[in-house]
């Protein structure tokens, strides 16, 4: 089977034919960022326009690099949420435009199933597992007992990793997005600012990053006030130490006690190299089966979103022409 995703959820416009469910025939993603860039985020605004003008040639693209024609195609999956509504509902008309024109299914996908399902697509996801969700909006521990089932057993409080990354960059006076900014500049500095590890209850999955990011802020103007300024890459390692270490401790206590043997990781984060290691070691300390997507699956991309579409696809999880954009989307 043949399928058209789209991705529309932020500031990349995004889509992708998929084989059954697992197979890349193309992904073509267009992204925005130098538009957002001197705004240091995502305008909401420009996002949308920007999908409006490229999302026909982006899907005209993906169609013509997987070398398919509408006739070949036997769905189109879209992300229905969560993101931007304004961004989401310019994928969403495309997609229900394409199904109704060319007279097949609809399957709306939810993002975050997309970014566990990037897994899929490097080795077949294999259950019950854990997924540990790291993005720009998203913190969360995922118990997946078989095949599109979500069970959410944690997930932050407050600020999503991803989001942390990007203010700590922007407080040292790094380009947005500071994620990978950040990541490359912990790994010429020392975790030598002892920045609090926050863990919650003892018996908690869930997340809290503010208290690290108030922390780095404070440690850079206290030390300002005294006119010093602290090591910038001390302060990129120490945070990504703090952030990594309760992100993996956390990770390896759900895999235990929920007996599983498979993690996966998903999000823009799991592209951070200090996690990456932490999890390669831990994983292969416990004797745990670890897949991480590369770099260009971890972003946002449409392949993912076929990928998770496709398990919708296979059981007839259809979704019909009242299909709309949902900011608040939750996980299913
Ligand atoms: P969501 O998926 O929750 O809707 P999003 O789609 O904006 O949010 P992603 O595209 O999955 O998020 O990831 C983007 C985030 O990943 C940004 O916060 C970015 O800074 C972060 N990021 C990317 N690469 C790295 C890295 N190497 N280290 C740390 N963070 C990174
Ligand atoms: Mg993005
Ligand atoms: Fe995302």
């Amino acid at each position: 089977n043949v399928l058209l995703a789209i991705e529309t959820s932020c500031d990349e416009t995004a889509a992708a034919v998929i084989e059954d469910g697992k197979t890349i025939r193309s992904s073509v993603v267009a992204s925005q960022m130098e538009s957002h860039k001197r705004f240091g985020g995502v305008v909401p605004e420009i996002a949308s326009r920007h999908h409006v003008e490229v999302m026909t040639i982006v899907m005209e693209q993906a169609l013509e690099e997987a070398g398919v024609t509408p006739e070949d195609l036997d769905g189109v999956c879209v992300t229905e949420g969560p993101g931007l509504v304004g961004a989401l509902l310019v994928g969403v008309n495309a997609a229900k435009a394409a199904a109704f024109a060319w007279d097949v299914p609809l399957i709306g996908v939810h993002h975050i199933a997309g970014h566990i399902y990037a897994n899929h697509l490097v080795e077949p996801l294999e259950f019950p597992l854990i997924a540990l969700v790291v993005s720009g909006g998203h913190t969360e521990l995922v118990y997946m007992p078989e095949d599109g089932v979500y069970e959410k057993i944690g997930e932050t409080r407050d600020d999503a990793v991803g989001e942390a990354y990007d203010k700590v960059a922007r407080t040292i006076g790094l380009p947005y997005p500071g994620g990978p900014h950040v990541d490359k500049l912990a790994a010429e500095g020392t975790d030598s600012l002892g920045f609090p590890r926050v863990r919650l209850e003892a018996d908690s999955y869930d997340f809290s990053f503010s208290g690290l990011k108030s922390a780095v802020i404070n440690t850079l103007h206290n030390a300002r006030q005294k006119g010093e300024e602290p090591e910038q890459a001390d302060i990129a390692a120490s945070f990504q130490a703090a952030a990594v270490d309760v992100l993996v401790e956390k990770t390896m206590r759900a895999v235990k006690e929920h007996g599983v043997s498979r993690l996966v990781v998903a999000g823009g984060v799991a592209a951070n190299s200090g996690l990456r290691q932490a999890l390669t070691e831990a994983a292969e300390k416990e004797d745990v089966q670890l897949t991480i997507p590369p770099l260009s699956l971890c972003t946002d991309n449409a392949a993912m979103i076929g990928a998770a579409g496709y398990v919708r696809f296979r059981i007839g999880q259809f979704s019909d022409d009242r299909l709309n954009g949902v900011p608040g989307l939750e996980l299913r």
